[in-house]
């Protein structure tokens, strides 16, 4: 069976109960995260006033899996499971011997793959009585997504979208306006901190990390309300394994073994959710998946990055943890893909890059919207400018298969659709797409300002 299959379909019976917990395999413990302001390692406590219970619990777990709540998994199955294909048309279009397939998390209604945490947070927030929930968002994603979730279940959800987002892509807004959600431009006059950064620059743009403690400050202040974090953090990733888990039963259905899985890299929530299991068979199996992430060269965390303690927001107000990063006041320049512009990797992807059970490597923004074209003409799918890094990477390692002659088993996380990036795709197709030089001295300068711990 499996030979001419175009994709493996999984029973809504068949989608993955548990979620899977890498932090169980690990040799060596993770490094604890740190208070902000006594550098001590965090208890429960510290986090209680912004997560629920449940979240905190999860993010120190080292149980190996944890079920996925019953509520969870009907409005996950709104969209899940999502097929498998191959890529069929994409191995024509490079004369490659290798095998590669996808995984379409940008089939979710939000468009990305985001929504698989997004739902878990606002449950838990919900059953624990939260009313409210502050976030930031970068290019929308994210943003959207605990939107939908919110409207789920009944929960109201404040946005601080980065201020040069918020002004370039208002089809994002409404889109989150739509579900109900309230969204403002950050800096914004609603937090002392953005009141205060506003003072001293009335015309700043914004960024991830400013956006991350206007929200913070705001879930600190009320009562009645939490924060949730799109990316980075264990729990986060935790929720993020379905895409690994449900990939790999359908491999099984296609009759094949992965020999590479690729995803991009922003804050390292899809590529640990869909390596995660993988890495997890090559450490307790015997398996042998090299597992690569893909970033921008412009914001190169893993490649260039630093290991080190460092905050994950600009204010330095949230928990220092022990990640690859590029400082916490970098500016990444404005590529198209916004979703991979922030400057530190999760610390189980660093972990897993420390400990050589995956790989990193960045491409340029050329080269990836190169990939992302030759892939829309073959497969059909318009990817987003973030998931084009893993095209990239898939497509450089079939290329490889057509010299060697190798039949290698690729299989890559496209992790949004990218109707939402037409205007990046105009420049691509208009040949005004620029590729950015590796901001050495920026770099160097952020590293400078680490914490020290
Ligand atoms: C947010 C986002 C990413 C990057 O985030 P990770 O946490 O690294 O997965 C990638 N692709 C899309 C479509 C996104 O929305």
């Amino acid at each position: 069976m499996g030979k001419n299959m175009r994709k493996a379909i999984l029973a809504e019976k068949d989608m993955p109960a548990q979620w899977y917990n890498i932090a169980a395999d690990f040799k060596t413990p993770l490094s604890p995260p740190l208070h902000p302001v006594t550098h001590q390692p965090l208890g429960p406590a510290d986090l209680a006033p912004i997560f629920p219970l449940e979240i905190i619990k999860q993010e120190v777990s080292t149980e190996r899996y944890i079920e996925i709540p019953e509520e969870v998994q009907d409005k996950l199955k709104l969209y899940r499971p999502i097929p498998l294909f191959r890529a069929v048309e994409l191995e024509k279009a490079l004369d490659t011997p290798a095998h590669i397939y996808y995984k379409h998390e940008g089939l979710s209604p939000s468009g990305s793959h985001k929504s698989n945490t997004a739902i878990a947070q606002a449950y838990y927030n919900k059953k624990e009585g939260t009313r409210r929930i502050a976030t930031e968002t970068g290019a929308g994603q994210w943003g959207s997504a605990l939107c939908l979730a919110g409207t789920m279940f009944g929960i109201e959800i404040k946005v601080y979208m980065v201020k040069v987002s918020y002004n370039q892509k208002p089809l994002r807004r409404l889109l989150m306006e739509t579900w109900g959600g309230k969204v403002v431009a950050s800096p914004s006059p609603d937090t002392e901190y953005g009141r205060a950064v506003l003072a001293r620059d009335p015309d700043c743009e914004g960024s991830l990390g400013m956006a991350i403690s206007e929200a913070v400050e705001d879930a600190m202040q009320r009562e009645d309300t939490k924060y949730a974090l799109g990316s980075v953090l264990n729990h986060v990733i935790l929720h993020q394994t379905i895409i690994g888990l449900e990939t790999q039963k359908q491999l099984e259905m296609f009759g094949e073994k992965a020999d590479i899985v690729i995803a991009c890299h922003g804050g390292g929530s899809n590529f640990g959710g869909f390596a995660a299991p993988f890495v997890g068979d090559n450490l307790r199996k015997g398996a042998r998946t090299k597992c690569i992430a893909i970033e921008p060269f412009s914001c190169p965390s893993l490649t260039k990055g630093r290991l080190a303690y460092d905050f994950g927001d600009t204010a330095g107000m949230v928990p220092l943890v022990m990640m690859h990063t590029l400082g916490h006041d970098y500016m990444p320049p404005g590529i198209h893909a916004g979703g991979l512009r922030y400057h530190g990797a999760a610390p189980l992807v660093s972990h897993m890059l420390q400990e050589n059970l995956i790989e990193a490597r960045a491409v340029h923004q050329k080269a990836s919207f190169d990939a992302a074209v030759l892939f829309a003409k073959s497969e059909g799918f318009l990817p987003a400018p973030e998931s084009s890094h893993a095209i990239r990477g898939a497509i450089d390692e079939a290329l490889k298969c057509q010299k060697s002659g190798e039949k290698k088993t690729i299989v890559f996380n496209l992790t949004g659709h990218g109707y939402f990036d037409m205007a990046a795709y105009e420049k691509y197709l208009s040949g005004q797409l620029e590729d950015y030089e590796y901001p050495a001295e920026a770099i160097h300068q952020s590293l400078s300002k680490l914490p020290q711990v």
